[in-house]
């Protein structure tokens, strides 16, 4: 670590206390830059790397609403807008009981860089609330997205912020916070993507995170000759992306023989098929019941009880050639990497924010295996959000091939992007090199040009 990063992260620990994951989003992104400031001065002499780090604006606000019964709960909303240099602030809102400030500032920090990396034109921003959606009935669900928009209307538009979804909100949670937004300022506008398809969404927005992640690791193989013909995979997460992720595997020809959540997970050595696949997405996005009611349903599978107190995670312990990680963040340490590469996986596309510890990506890249980081891999949802944002301005939906045709060719410049950005910087292979300056030096030319704001 150059005495330029240990001094700048010092600093950032200091006026971010209890922020571990900003921490390391941080520091895995200063650490690829070092290189890049030292080749150019005027970035460092303009502090450029010190304003990307402070958000431009934190909103946070109470949010109070009644349920069914009649008891009155108290939750708290985050609106992170980070960087404007290249668009409107874009990324999604969480509804997870760990969300705090420090996780969302994490992940508005990402996606400053992987909005770039799209190179459509969106700032980067983050949002969420602690408000835990498991097990809730939908008219808690609509209570709840009502009285967090009715605060956070006040910050967003078309033009200046476009949440989407992340962990917790799908298009249950955009219907519901949509027709509030539209009731509040009597304007029917593309505030938000991931919407209905009657009412502004776009064809292939629900498959293309997850289809993004399998598309880039298609280009890595590629560059060795190789495809996923054959190839057993490993998948974690049950929701959206990882759905999505298994669905394209499964077309492209592999085998994805793992599915998680937050209770377990289960092994299927005969893989998930199309038609089980079906079954896990009635069972989550409709039923929203458990991924151990796969292992009852399917006597080839096995379900495992997800321990606390366990040092590594099994799912990550089984023969494979590929692994998705697509539930959340620091999935993978140390040891499951370890694991991972023990057991045969020679590629790791991350569907997740930043689900890879430092510890285990830098085994990951001092082994040289096909790893691509998140801000990269998983920049096809906001992509096609991007994409959902130029029909709404256009207001003419795109066929499905269109969206996915244009999904397919930003995954692959994103991938050419970052692998030729990380050999003209001297560490050929090294996506997070690549990701990470091919993302900054379009929002540090843009500042560069906007002047200190
Ligand atoms: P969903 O809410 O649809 O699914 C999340 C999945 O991860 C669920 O299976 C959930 O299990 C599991 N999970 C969540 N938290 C934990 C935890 N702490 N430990 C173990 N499992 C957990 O979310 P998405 O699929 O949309 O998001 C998954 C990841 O992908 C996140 O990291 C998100 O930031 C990232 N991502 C999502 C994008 C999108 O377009 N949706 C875009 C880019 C990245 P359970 O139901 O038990 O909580």
């Amino acid at each position: 670590m150059s005495n330029y990063v240990k001094d700048l992260m010092a600093d950032v620990k200091a006026k971010n206390p209890v922020q571990p994951e900003f921490h390391q989003a941080v520091e895995e992104v200063v650490e690829s830059l070092s290189i890049v400031l030292d080749k150019h001065p005027e970035y460092r002499a303009a502090k450029i790397l010190e304003r990307i780090i402070e958000p431009e604006r934190v909103l946070m606000f109470r949010v109070p609403w009644v349920d069914e019964q009649g008891e009155t709960h108290i939750n708290r909303g985050f609106r992170i807008e980070m960087n404007s240099a290249l668009g409107p602030y874009k990324g999604g809102l969480r509804f997870h009981p760990s969300v705090n400030l420090g996780i969302l500032k994490f992940l508005a920090f990402e996606q400053v860089f992987k909005n770039s990396l799209t190179t459509l034109p969106m700032g980067g921003g983050k949002g969420g609330s602690d408000f835990d959606p498991k097990g809730k009935s939908d008219l808690k669900i609509m209570r709840f997205c009502q009285a967090f928009m009715a605060e956070l209307f006040r910050y967003i538009g078309p033009n200046t912020d476009v949440p989407a979804g992340d962990i917790g909100v799908g298009g249950r949670e955009i219907g519901y916070l949509f027709g509030m937004y539209k009731k509040l300022r009597n304007e029917f506008t593309g505030v938000l993507t991931g919407k209905g398809l009657n009412w502004g969404g776009s064809l292939i927005r629900p498959e293309a995170t997850g289809y993004g992640t399998v598309y880039f690791g298609a280009e890595m193989l590629a560059t060795k000759n190789d495809s996923y013909e054959g190839k057993t995979c490993l998948v974690s997460g049950s929701g959206n992306v990882a759905q999505y992720t298994v669905e394209k595997i499964n077309q492209l020809g592999g085998k994805a023989v793992t599915l998680s959540d937050s209770s377990g997970y289960i092994y299927d050595e005969e893989g998930v098929n199309d038609e089980k696949l079906a079954y896990v997405m009635e069972l989550k996005n409709v039923k929203r019941g458990r991924i151990k009611e796969y292992a009852d349903k399917y006597k080839s599978a096995v379900y495992t009880p997800l321990d606390p107190k366990a040092d590594h995670n099994p799912l990550w312990d089984h023969k494979a050639d590929c692994a998705f990680p697509c539930a959340t963040q620091n999935e993978i340490n140390e040891k499951d990497a370890q694991n991972l590469l023990k057991n045969g996986v020679f590629l790791v596309s991350e569907g997740a924010n930043m689900p890879t510890t430092l510890d285990g990506v830098k085994l990951f890249l001092d082994k040289k295996i096909l790893y691509g980081p998140a801000k990269a891999a998983n920049a096809g949802g906001v992509a096609v959000s991007g994409l959902e944002m130029s029909q709404n301005s256009m207001r003419v939906p795109w066929p499905r091939e269109e969206v996915d045709g244009r999904l397919q060719q930003i995954m692959k410049n994103i991938h050419t992007t970052c692998k030729e950005t990380a050999e003209r910087f001297g560490t050929p292979g090294n996506y997070v090199n690549g990701a990470n300056i091919g993302g900054f030096l379009k929002v540090a030319d843009s500042m560069m040009d906007q002047g200190v704001v």
